[in-house]
């Protein structure tokens, strides 16, 4: 079983036989791109996979990735080809344009954040422009590249703080539509400032949805210039490397993935490590050795989940691709021994605290009598978390009597999400339900040694429990 997650990114476009596939060959969570998707053709999907989540054929958690504030150029008729060294003007009042080099961008402010030698990456990064000149009407530009640029493409401007909403009316209406269809995470596009997190805090709370987990896309100098306070108050973290790519120079962005993975490791947050990890299987069945190496190192790097994007949503060896992301990433866990008490995470208040102590002595003792799995009871969800973030190194069983919480597990590393129907009454019921439970699943064997974990709060107090047992 890995413990590292796989997200996959799956479109309208799929069959009920696909996605039991994907299920089947390590699929742990499937990621819905509303920057592509629309509510209406999506609404389809989500129901098949919570109708096969309820039967039992698989258990997959969902995760709705909004569009967020883009930049884009505006529509042409046909392609207008650029070349390296021509200057051409760019506007934000289509009316006053005249020429068929003129470019328009709909960012309304660019007139006042842009300066003469700032960037501007054009078409997701295949053309860079630079400002020579900014005028009452126009930015005048240079082209440093070659390119045939088309109707509404992509525009970046690296290392410029711009002025942009953090949520959209459009993402409100596509997470209105995650709330009504049950998501467990929102993964929240160009994420620069707590402040943009907060937003949809109170969006998911004032839609009486504040169990959604938001998850923060780092994808711009000024989401990495905030990563802590961002870290501090998302429930996951993903490292958007499309974007982050095109907003750093792409030398840099190895170096500010660490900083990001750091980041998370120090408050447990999860993080997501996505893009174009085996982008050539999107139309090969083989990867590169760059590509393995890079499932692999993210593995060792001490992600929670590693994500698929266009491999699975256009490309034509989605379940291959799949299959050899779990097996390089079960192969890269069989050469980690996570070292649990080389670190401590950053904590709140005096309860939180004792929680993860006992979460991080309990991963000690786990790895000192060479225990075959743990067992976490968990009520909140919080000793999930802190069991992921300490990083163990055997599959935590984590189960729970509330389906809010069992929902929110997937993402998270090492955890294996168990529901259970009730909380028995003393612990040691809790506990012979639970073996037998994974005994039945094949999860676990006679004689394996677990231990256990749980914590019941008891107001201002909490009584913590560590087990070992010897399954019969
Ligand atoms: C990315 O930029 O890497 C990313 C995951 O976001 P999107 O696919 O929405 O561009």
């Amino acid at each position: 079983m890995n413990k590292t997650k796989i997200i996959a990114t799956i479109t309208h476009f799929y069959t009920e036989e696909l996605l039991i596939d994907m299920y089947n060959a390590g699929v742990n969570i499937v990621r819905l791109n509303f920057s592509h998707a629309q509510a209406e053709t999506t609404k389809p999907l989500v129901d098949t996979i919570k109708r096969l989540n309820t039967e039992g054929t698989t258990n997959f958690g969902i995760l709705l990735d909004t569009k967020g504030p883009e930049i884009r150029t505006g529509v042409r008729e046909k392609k207008y080809s650029y070349k390296k060294g021509d200057s051409f003007r760019i506007f934000v009042d289509e009316k006053k344009m005249d020429q068929d080099s003129d470019m328009f961008c709909d960012y309304p402010y660019l007139l006042d954040d842009l300066k003469v030698g700032d960037s501007i990456a054009i078409e997701s990064g295949l053309m860079d422009v630079i400002v020579t000149e900014v005028t009452p009407n126009y930015l005048m530009v240079t082209s440093l590249g070659t390119c045939d640029i088309g109707s509404r493409r992509h525009i970046n401007f690296p290392g410029i703080s711009l002025r942009l909403p953090g949520l959209t009316e459009k993402d409100k209406s596509d997470i209105l539509f995650g709330i009504e269809n049950e998501v467990q995470y929102i993964a929240a596009s160009f994420i620069r400032t707590k402040e943009n997190v907060q937003e949809i805090r109170e969006f998911l709370k004032e839609h009486h949805a504040s169990h959604i987990q938001i998850i923060s896309k780092i994808e711009n100098k000024e989401g990495l210039d905030n990563i802590r306070e961002i870290v501090q108050i998302s429930d996951g973290i993903m490292i958007a490397r499309g974007d982050l790519g095109i907003e750093v120079p792409i030398h840099e962005l190895p170096y500010y993935q660490k900083v990001i993975i750091d980041a998370c490791f120090e408050y447990g947050r999860p993080c997501i490590m996505a893009t174009e990890l085996l982008k050539s299987m999107t139309t090969s069945p083989f990867p590169t050795r760059a590509e393995v190496s890079d499932v692999y190192n993210s593995v060792m790097a001490r992600v929670d989940c590693v994500m698929l994007s266009d491999e699975t949503a256009v490309g034509k060896f989605p379940v291959e691709t799949v299959q050899l992301m779990r097996e390089t990433v079960e192969e890269a866990e069989r050469h980690t021994n996570n070292k649990h008490k080389d670190f401590d995470i950053q904590t709140e208040n005096a309860i939180e605290l004792e929680k993860k102590h006992l979460v991080k002595h309990a991963l000690l003792l786990a790895d000192e009598i060479k225990a075959d799995g743990v067992i976490v009871f968990t009520h909140t969800g919080n000793l999930a978390k802190y069991v992921a973030g300490y990083k163990p190194n055997q599959i935590v069983f984590t189960f729970s009597a509330s389906q809010k919480v069992f929902n929110a597990l997937p993402i998270l590393f090492g955890v294996k999400g168990m529901k259970l129907a009730e909380w028995a009454e003393h612990t040691s019921e809790n506990q012979e339900i639970a073996v037998n439970m994974l005994l039945e699943k094949g999860y676990i064997k006679s004689g394996d040694k677990l231990v256990i974990i749980g914590a019941k709060q008891r107001g201002d107090t909490m009584d913590p429990l560590i087990r070992i047992t010897k399954v019969d």
